[in-house]
């Protein structure tokens, strides 16, 4: 039965994301750096992450695929081990694959979805855990990725539809949940200054990033991959939010990166610069503050602010 009569209310953190490992990669500092300031979160991720590639060659088997829903929600776990969360819920929908797949036609899958129904599902987990804040992606998905633009949808729908008695009032007189209004609601932001960072880096040291325009790219190609980053990154300028999370929760989630092992690879460009390199470009998470009901000022440097 559904605990709506507590009276206590601990700042509430809520993450929402469409894969496992995207919640350590995007926000792991932002949720270790809460769980020690004593405050609630709550971790959302809408698929299973059904179809995502197995990076490790000698785990990329048949029978692995099969099981990768399985497998990712153990490596979830153990990530939210070290980032000190206790709490996290699925929507429950398909991983839908990359752009232009069979499986964005899954009917079981997020992006065929309906949304309305979808935000649904999110509205009933915020009313149910009431979250202060919540995070999701930008309209691009930080990356285009089916299942990361309707994070963005659902999360943009479910900050504005909770506290609304006009929307799904079944959950509140049936089900004994109450309308709730979250306070702020934040986009993850990847900094147009990190970008060149890392890549300033990856060159020093020999690698390349995924950014980085291949020797033989055409004008074609690399207009197409301008396009993509202008669209993947923000100008620093308009970031709101730096929260500093060097430090222990830095270290929390470089060690929860490493227990998503089916997805991140130790030779990706990312791992090889090991921690101190890592640390560098991201000591900082950077969030786009979308909407606030509670007065801040900014730049803000805590999630928080204005709340706590
Ligand atoms: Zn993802």
């Amino acid at each position: 039965m559904i605990d709506v009569t507590s009276t206590g209310h601990r700042p509430t953190l809520m993450t929402v994301h469409a894969h496992p490992d995207d919640e350590t990669i995007g926000t792991g500092g932002a949720m270790a750096k809460a769980v020690a300031a004593g405050q609630r979160v709550v971790l959302i991720t809408c698929t299973r992450g059904e179809m995502g590639d197995i990076v490790v060659p000698a785990m990329d088997t048949p029978e692995n695929h099969r099981r990768l829903g399985e497998i990712r929600a153990v490596e979830l776990e153990r990530a939210m081990g070290h980032l000190g969360v206790t709490e996290w819920e699925n929507l429950g929908y398909h991983d839908s694959d990359m752009m232009g797949r069979v499986g964005n036609h899954d009917p079981r899958s997020f992006w065929k979805a309906d949304l309305d129904e979808a935000a649904g599902r999110l509205v009933w987990f915020v009313r149910r855990y009431r979250p202060d804040v919540i995070t999701t992606y930008n309209d691009f998905g930080g990356y285009g990725h089916p299942d990361h633009i309707r994070t963005h949808d659902v999360g943009i729908r479910a900050f504005d539809r909770a506290g609304d008695p006009a929307w799904y009032p079944e959950q509140f007189e049936e089900e004994g949940l109450e309308p709730w209004t979250p306070s702020k609601l934040y986009e993850q932001a990847i900094p147009a200054s990190v970008r060149e960072q890392m890549e300033a880096r990856m060159r020093e040291s020999g690698h390349k990033s995924f950014w980085s325009v291949p020797d033989d790219a055409t004008p074609e190609k690399i207009a197409e991959m301008e396009a993509f980053a202008a669209k993947m990154l923000v100008p620093d300028e308009a970031v709101t939010t730096w929260l500093d999370v060097s430090g222990a929760p830095l270290q929390a989630k470089w060690d929860a990166i490493h227990e998503h092992v089916t997805q991140i690879s130790d030779e990706s460009p990312f791992m090889l610069m090991g921690f101190d390199g890592w640390r560098e470009s991201w000591a900082n998470e950077a969030y786009i503050l979308r909407e606030s009901r509670v007065e801040t000022s900014l730049p803000e440097t805590d999630l928080f602010a204005g709340i706590v």
